[in-house]
């Protein structure tokens, strides 16, 4: 785990630094509060920072005011390590937004298992924070989760004129297997259906599951063809995999209807717009006799069909 330590002293930053490094944590250095706002504002920032109070630029209450009104999407953990120890100074610092507040000169077992309460807190908030992304049944994206990280990887792909794929794929005739094997079983296939989608994709692809037993997939970066065969790759492993049920010899197989929506971004879709074309390309699928790839025409023509057959019943004909 990272630590960023912020403090205008060198001799302080190279004592802390050490202490640190002998403690296994990552150290990221910065002399001062307007440097060290800097280094939180990038991505993948420490988490846990020890910060002095008085400093020439921003001051360390300054900068647990500046974290706090911020309202990140993952918490710091701010210990403030100062020189200052008078009552009134702790309360300060507390209300200033500080988890802890240590008075220097320090002792370093005491700092050492207070910087291991902010890992612990970290790490409990990225547990529940893996938690609320991610669907139980399957252990991929829940559609929550799927459509912010959509949202933001459209945002890039517009900035960078990136051509991205959605693929929604759908369990062929998925009822009759819930039917004929109970329900118990039909959730062994989901799960075996999401590893598998999963296992066919890129590392910076990624898979949420987008309700009942329909899966929707992000590929940044490919053109058609590549994101044909990618496709093309996963429908075929699905009709491949053999599923055996453990009590009995009996092996379950199944396959999947996938539609492909393509978009150049900078084009300016919607990303509801590119859901209800992958949507559409999915529902032909179905409609030419399932377990196949469709891959959706140009926004316009497609939106046109769309209009004609709401989505809804488009589903259920
Ligand atoms: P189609 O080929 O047209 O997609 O037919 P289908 O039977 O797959 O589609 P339909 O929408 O008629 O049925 C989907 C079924 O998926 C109905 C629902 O009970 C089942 N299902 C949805 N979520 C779950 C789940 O979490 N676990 C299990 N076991 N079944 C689920
Ligand atoms: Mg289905
Ligand atoms: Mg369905």
């Amino acid at each position: 785990m990272k630590v960023l330590i912020v403090d205008d002293d060198p001799v302080t930053r190279s004592l802390l630094k050490a202490f640190l490094h002998k403690w296994g944590y990552e150290v990221v250095i910065a002399c001062g509060g307007t440097e060290a706002w800097e280094i939180l504002q990038e991505p993948e920032s420490p988490s846990i920072v020890v910060s002095d109070w008085i400093m020439p630029d921003m001051s360390g209450l300054d900068l647990c005011r500046k974290v706090r009104q911020a309202q990140a999407a993952s918490y710091t953990y701010l210990i403030v390590l100062t020189g200052k120890g008078h009552k009134e100074d702790v309360v300060e610092a507390f209300e200033a937004g500080a988890d802890d507040y240590l008075i220097k000169p320090f002792d370093q077992e005491e700092l050492k298992y207070r910087i291991r309460t902010g890992e612990r807190i970290i790490k409990l908030e990225q547990k529940i924070l893996e938690l609320a992304h991610t669907d139980f049944l399957t252990g991929v994206l829940n559609r929550r989760a799927f459509m912010q990280r959509l949202e933001d990887e459209i945002h890039r792909a517009t900035r960078e004129h990136a051509p991205i794929s959605l693929i929604l794929a759908d369990i062929d005739h998925f009822k009759k297997i819930n039917d004929q094997y109970g329900h118990n079983t039909g959730d062994i296939v989901l799960q075996r259906f999401a590893r598998n989608l999963s296992e066919c994709l890129r590392p910076y692809d990624f898979v949420g599951r987008y309700g009942g037993e329909e899966f929707i997939m992000y590929l940044p970066n490919v053109k058609e063809i590549q994101a044909i065969l990618a496709t093309e790759r996963m429908r075929k492993s699905v009709e491949e995999m053999k599923i055996i049920l453990s009590n009995s010899q009996e092996s379950i197989q199944i396959t999947a209807s996938f539609g492909i929506a393509l978009s150049c971004r900078g084009a300016g879709e919607s990303v509801l717009s590119i859901i209800e074309r992958a949507d559409f390309a999915m529902y032909k699928a179905k409609r030419e006799g399932r377990n196949r790839v469709r891959t959706a025409g140009k926004q316009q023509e497609d939106m046109r069909t769309i209009s004609k057959h709401p989505l809804t019943s488009l589903r259920t004909t």
